[in-house]
């Protein structure tokens, strides 16, 4: 095992994390993901214990235990259910860390402590039916009238979309510049004209509703904005390098479950008379999701890291998401094939494990868009 320095405190908040998820997550998993029902209950239990808090202040509810303890309960989380793993920025990194950075007091403690202690669920909503990677084509609409603005639009592939209590909104406020034309707003059920539907038939995180949140000349006061009209783009470029954080932890949280998984089946299964283990090329598959596993830790940690020092971190956030989820997705795909027939089923965790580990290449940037990102910086053409 790679050394990874973490605090007496780290470690002992990660070793609570794993107990938590043994304990009181992994006996609702089986049942919550055949029926696609998200466990409400329980996110609001990961709240009030702090687990969502741990990179936000005390003063709005959170650990401040730090970046590195939010990926370490990220990681331990995502390895028992991956349907989870989205809460970890919903609740901290995307929706309240992105108030608390943008947020005027009263938006600060009106919905950072609610989303950071589980009492809101959050939702943090970009994407739309057309508009994915490329952000700057958002349609969804705030017309101002007065002192409020008018909301109208899709939001598409919305995690939290059908629990939510409040979220964060990117809009159009001006048609004339593209980038500079986007605003931010924060809305909450009460708001009128919000309705959502879940798409209840994806391939995997069959216990996170996510689905389209619509919103029909949907009324929004002022005070909801965040930031000035036009900083819509860069607040939200900026809140994604926080939250490939969770994204990275997750995928290394699957992956690890893949990784003991295959294991624990190579050492009992037999074939030709001796364990499958004993094979070389299943050790070489082995060995692989081995490295795999510590080389993303790393990449894990160096981001989290840099998040803690305030350092810039498009890059390291790039570099982490791209490198978890291209590994999640190879090491799903052998622990599958170390499984043989097995791995088909869903009677055996590892068909639920491939089948979320796809997931990690989308969400919150593509691959293709975090190559975008790490070979634009690499060639010197953003900073
Ligand atoms: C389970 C789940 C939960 C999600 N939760 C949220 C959420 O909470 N909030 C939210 O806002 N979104 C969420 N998303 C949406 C996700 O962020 C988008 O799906 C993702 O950004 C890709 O957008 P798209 O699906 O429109 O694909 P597109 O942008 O249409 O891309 C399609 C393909 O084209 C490629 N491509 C696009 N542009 C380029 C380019 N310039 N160069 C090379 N290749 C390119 C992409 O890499 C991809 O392979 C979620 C998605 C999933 C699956």
């Amino acid at each position: 095992m790679v050394d990874c320095t973490l605090t007496p405190e780290e470690a002992a908040i990660r070793d609570a994390a794993k107990d938590f998820a043994e304990r009181s997550i992994r006996p609702l998993v089986t049942d919550h993901e055949a029926r696609r029902a998200f466990p409400q209950d329980l996110a609001r239990e990961m709240g009030r214990l702090g687990l969502f808090g741990c990179a936000l202040p005390k003063t709005y509810g959170g650990t401040e235990a730090g970046f590195t303890a939010h990926a370490l309960v990220t990681e331990e989380i995502s390895r028992v259910w991956s349907s989870l793993r989205h809460l970890f920025n919903t609740q901290a990194l995307t929706c309240p860390m992105t108030i608390l950075h943008h947020g005027t007091e009263a938006q600060k403690t009106t919905y950072v402590p609610k989303l950071v202690m589980g009492e809101w669920m959050g939702f943090f909503a970009l994407t739309e039916p057309h508009a994915g990677s490329d952000v700057a084509a958002t349609r969804t609409r705030a017309t101002r009238r007065g002192n409020r603005y008018i909301l109208n639009g899709t939001k598409a592939w919305i995690s939290n979309a059908t629990v939510f209590d409040a979220g964060l909104v990117l809009a159009r406020t001006d048609d004339r510049e593209r980038y500079g034309g986007l605003t931010l707003f924060v809305v909450d059920r009460s708001c009128p004209g919000i309705t959502a539907r879940e798409y209840r038939e994806k391939l995997g995180h069959h216990a996170s509703p996510t689905g389209e949140i619509i919103f029909d000349n949907c009324e929004v006061p002022e005070e909801n904005r965040i930031g000035p009209e036009g900083t819509g783009f860069r607040i939200v470029m900026e809140s994604l390098d926080r939250g490939r954080l969770s994204v990275a932890a997750g995928a290394l949280g699957v992956l690890r479950a893949c990784l003991e998984a295959g294991v624990d089946y190579a050492r009992s299964r037999e074939a030709f008379g001796k364990p499958i283990g004993r094979f070389q090329m299943v050790q070489e598959r082995i060995a692989e999701m081995a490295v795999l596993e510590q080389a993303t830790r790393l990449l894990v940690l160096d981001h989290a890291a840099r998040l803690q020092r305030g350092e810039p971190a498009t890059m390291s956030g790039a570099i982490a998401k791209y490198h978890a989820s291209e590994a999640v997705v190879k090491v799903a795909n052998w622990a599958v094939e170390i499984f043989g027939s097995y791995g088909y089923s869903e009677e055996y965790p590892v068909a639920r494990l491939f089948r979320d580990a796809k997931m990690y290449q989308i969400g919150e940037g593509t691959s293709n868009i975090q190559r975008i990102v790490i070979a634009e910086r690499t060639l010197g053409f953003k900073t």
